[in-house]
């Protein structure tokens, strides 16, 4: 669901604030009936028309990219540094991240101009399981382990249990690699769960992301999602 006059301005027919005018002045139909209410909220499927034209929606577009260390998942940055949409330079369509990963953190990230499917994937209800693999300092124990699919208490509560697996400990370098499994998405979410049970993350990567994963693709590649796949995630 999003506001009809924001519907109207990504069409590319006017300002947000011209679209607001053109609906106050009850040029714009909503399935065949005209709207003046501003707040209207519409979907996909809502047939809209601005002086009896249908809009033409901007294509929806769904990218996956293998965003690298030391990129910002973001659109733009004030300090100059490189972006996720940067690796976009040929989509035409404001695309933007779904979700973050942390400047450090490499990895699997969406990226659309569906603003509908992002709120859809950000719902907690959605439980989209995301796959991490981290390279932490130290050895966890079994029972460190233990405690991160019980739940840990961070300062912002209780994270849901999450599934882990030790992959390899190099006990002449003192740091082991561990998989960890959560559909949570909060804020540096691992990082945090990791430095909880005493074994800081030294390196971070998502691997996949429900369904998706980063077959075939290396550091700082991109595809687009096949219709299927956009499917499976909604
Ligand atoms: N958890 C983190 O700590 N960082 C990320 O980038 C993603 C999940």
């Amino acid at each position: 669901m999003e506001r009809l006059q924001k519907v109207i301005a990504h069409a590319g027919v006017a300002s947000r604030r011209k679209a607001e005018e053109m609906i106050a002045q009850g040029m714009v139909s909503v399935n065949g009936k005209v709207v003046k209410e501003l707040g209207t909220k519409v979907t996909n499927s809502d047939r809209i028309e601005v002086n009896g034209v249908p809009l033409e929606q901007e294509g929806k577009r769904y990218f996956l990219l293998y965003k690298p260390r030391g990129v910002i998942s973001a659109v733009k940055d004030d300090k100059g540094r490189k972006v996720v949409t940067d690796f976009f330079p040929h989509v035409k369509e404001r695309i933007y991240p779904i979700g973050r990963l942390d400047y450090d953190t490499s990895g699997l990230l969406l990226l659309s101009n569906d603003g509908e499917f992002t709120n859809l994937l950000a719902h907690p209800r959605y439980e989209v399981q995301k796959t991490y693999i981290a390279k932490v300092q130290g050895i966890p124990s079994r029972e460190a382990l233990k405690k991160l699919e019980t739940g840990i208490n961070l300062e912002d509560g209780q994270t849901a249990p999450a599934k882990v697996k030790m992959k390899s400990l190099d006990k002449r370098k003192g740091n082991s690699i561990v998989e960890i499994i959560i559909h949570e998405g909060r804020n540096r979410q691992v990082r945090r769960m990791m430095e909880a049970i005493g074994h800081p993350v030294l390196k971070l990567k998502r691997e996949q992301y429900g369904t998706l994963n980063l077959y075939g693709l290396n550091s700082g590649d991109s595809r687009e999602l096949t219709p299927h796949e956009v499917k499976q995630l909604r």
